[in-house]
């Protein structure tokens, strides 16, 4: 497989933009912040669509993706 979201993910670790792995996904900073706070929440599963994750997998990395937006929200908010 030939994806460099995937590949990024095996070196996570050496990223300077990451910040934390949760149990769905791995938090990374966005590395061109024309948002202040954007923040990349990377799927452990290689796939084009949210829907084609299985169903408490997807319902897992939702709410993990919410978290992580709250947290980059409380993080810049002024
Ligand atoms: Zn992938």
């Amino acid at each position: 497989m030939n994806c460099i979201m995937c590949e990024n993910q095996k070196n996570i670790e050496d990223d300077p933009y990451f910040i934390m792995e949760l149990e769905t996904g791995y938090v990374i900073l966005g590395w061109f912040q024309r948002f202040r706070g954007y923040t990349v929440f990377s799927c452990k599963h290689h796939g084009p669509e949210l829907h084609d994750l299985e169903h408490d997998y997807k319902v897992k990395f939702l709410e993990e993706m919410t978290t992580v937006a709250e947290a980059s929200f409380q993080c810049v908010q002024t």
